[in-house]
């Protein structure tokens, strides 16, 4: 019954439903130093805020030998 453990915003207030809704991140666009997410009402599909990740906050991909 975690399923949602993993979400880093879990509700955000929406403007157009009045009141605080389960959230969905979608990533928004990619640049070369940051990457940023967008985060949409799960009810109205709104956006209700943005996210920005920084290049060097983000966890370095393992390595990969073939
Ligand atoms: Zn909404």
């Amino acid at each position: 019954m975690n399923q949602f453990k993993s979400l880093r915003a879990s509700s955000l207030y929406c403007p157009k439903c009045k009141t605080a809704q389960p959230v969905r991140e979608r990533l928004l666009l990619i640049l070369p130093d940051r990457e940023i997410y967008d985060y949409l009402c799960s009810s109205c599909a709104t956006s209700v805020g943005t996210r920005e990740v920084r290049a060097a906050e983000m966890p370095r991909p393992p390595l990969i030998l073939h």
